[in-house]
């Protein structure tokens, strides 16, 4: 056939999993077209300017766009990989020719392969007056802001406490934009709770079982109706509340891209815990048509790590079957690529994804350890408020309490299992450990910590702080993340707050580290009377507003 190009693999969507995928072939010379609709690669990752979770190996305490930086660069240096930006694939045909509209040409390809990774589209949220200006999906908010520079509002409700609510919430207000709260329907946030607990340091009302029931407002938005649910999701009567607002932004969920493998009749079947229609696949991300492949949320929506992962195996699968040598290593690596998911999804935050994976006969991690399953604390106080319990918190304190008087030393904040360990890995006095698995919530050997303030910069959930009980006779020194602009100076005043984001006592700034290597996380030393040395977990600026 003329015009028709015979292909290796093409890869669509160049997104974090994409890109993972066009590697994974490539690095055993499977030769790769690699089509992505926009006209730049890097899918979600263009907007993630926070630090990842998760281990070493896969970016964890690495900003979102710096991995799409290195990602992207690997990609542009592999000759195997033919990157057709700004091309929108149009269909893929039974007899497995894939038309792709690439510049205003329509180009034609017969591939041995075809991996999928074309993402996920926001849900929406039905109320009154949903359509005014000024009701704006999270991924809308953050293209704004974070790849076109453009505030998109001055107060802002959002809709949503899953991550991506919590962490776009905290993105605005990095932004100098003020969120009137977050609200959640469920009776628990849907995030991490070390996201939620920095909005709660910072003052943001969190108010779990509630829900919008009306933007308010003529040409845009001026502000909105909220009520309380009961735990039946029911309207709880008289409890309306308007909020004044200029936006609202929805974070209420995401639901994977699946138009082209419908287009193809891949078998797909509705599991509402990986977001609606998903394809069914096997392990290696194989559909029901033979050589076509998933990766990333349209196969099911999980964390930006997972999708990462997903596309190592989806591309080394492809390049087991099409190159001739080589096998047993690919196999290996896909092995251990495999175990890396097991260990992700293994927690108990990993429970909906494996639950909603067993509807598709994907039993992941049968054999899990039974201790990992459960959380280790009662959480249910910090899930619904983002402030940690009296009991959480004497569980990460020194038993022994003379061990303040020692020097300083460093204290997690951390009390919720789910797999992340820069702490860990930060310490270069290993006085940090999760006891064996990265799901574990990590503990400080207050005996080999100096206080030397390095994994206070290094945790992505900016749940570490380094306390001086005895800096003066009647002072005490607190080491605290601090991600905002402009930053204090050595000697400035300013007003310091508690975990519930309320103020309690004036502050003088004392240290800042600020380098290179703390990479945009500050760790600011903050001289506090003594009697708070407990309670004082934030500070702001005098002159700066971050409600
Ligand atoms: S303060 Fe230093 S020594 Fe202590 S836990 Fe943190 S990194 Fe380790
Ligand atoms: S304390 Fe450790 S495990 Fe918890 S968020 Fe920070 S780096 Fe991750």
């Amino acid at each position: 056939m003329d015009n028709i190009e015979n292909v290796e693999l093409i890869v669509v969507g160049g997104g974090p999993a994409g890109l993972s995928a066009a590697l994974a072939a490539s690095d055993y010379g499977i030769k790769v077209v690699l089509a992505e609709e926009r006209e730049f690669l890097g899918g979600q990752l263009i907007k993630q300017t926070h630090r990842f979770f998760g281990s070493e190996k896969e970016y964890a305490g690495t900003r979102g766009i710096d991995i799409l930086k290195r990602l992207i660069e690997d990609v542009k240096n592999r000759e195997d990989i033919k990157i057709l930006a700004s091309s929108r694939v149009l269909g893929i045909y039974e007899d497995n020719v894939v038309t792709i509209l690439n510049n205003n040409k329509m180009k034609k390809y017969i591939p041995q392969a075809i991996i999928l990774a074309t993402g996920a589209s926001e849900k929406f949220l039905a109320f009154e007056n949903n359509d005014l200006p000024g009701v704006f999906g999270a991924g809308a908010v953050q293209t704004l802001m974070n790849v076109y520079g453009v505030l998109p509002a001055k107060k802002i409700l959002m809709v949503g406490s899953g991550n991506i609510g919590l962490i776009v919430s905290y993105q605005l207000l990095q932004a100098g934009v003020s969120v009137a709260a977050v609200i959640e329907a469920a009776p628990k946030i849907g995030g991490y709770s070390v996201h939620a607990s920095k909005l709660k340091r910072l003052g943001i009302p969190i108010l779990t079982s509630h829900t919008i029931k009306k933007a308010v407002g003529n040409k845009k938005v001026e502000g909105a109706i909220i009520c309380e649910l009961d735990n039946n999701w029911q309207e709880i009567k008289d409890t309306e509340e308007f909020i004044e607002c200029d936006a609202i932004c929805l974070s209420v969920g995401l639901t994977p891209l699946i138009d082209l493998l419908k287009q193809r009749k891949v078998k797909t079947v509705y599991v509402s815990e990986l977001g609606g229609y998903i394809p069914l696949r096997d392990e290696n991300m194989e559909t029901s048509i033979m050589n076509l492949f998933v990766a990333g949320d349209v196969s099911g929506i999980e964390e930006a790590t997972a999708a990462m992962i997903e596309g190592q195996i989806s591309g080394l699968t492809v390049a087991k079957r099409i190159n001739k040598n080589q096998k047993e290593e690919i196999q290996r690596k896909i092995e251990e690529a495999k175990k890396e998911l097991v260990l992700l999804r293994s927690g108990p935050v990993g429970e909906k994804i494996r639950k909603g994976l067993s509807k598709i006969g994907l039993n992941h991690g049968e054999n899990y350890d039974e201790s990992i399953l459960k959380e280790e604390f009662d959480i249910s106080y910090l899930m619904k408020t983002g402030v940690p319990s009296k009991e959480n918190l004497e569980s990460k304190f020194p038993k022994d309490k003379k061990i303040f008087d020692k020097g300083p030393i460093a204290i997690s904040e951390c009390f919720q299992k789910f797999p992340c360990d820069p702490c860990v890995k930060s310490c270069p006095f290993n006085a940090i450990s999760e006891n064996g698995n990265i799901n574990n919530i990590p503990y400080v050997d207050f005996e080999k910590c100096t206080g030397c303030r390095i994994c206070v910069s290094k945790c992505p959930g900016l749940a570490m702080f380094v306390v001086h009980k005895n800096y003066t006779e009647t002072s005490s020194l607190i080491t605290m993340p601090y991600e905002f602009l402009p930053r204090p100076k050595k000697g400035e005043l300013v007003n310091v707050y508690d975990r519930d984001g309320k103020i309690i006592c004036e502050g003088k700034v004392i240290k800042i580290l600020d380098s290179s290597f703390q990479d945009k996380t500050a760790a600011v030393s903050v001289e506090v009377p003594k009697e708070h040395f407990l309670e004082a977990r934030n500070f702001k600026v005098r002159y700066l507003k971050h409600e």
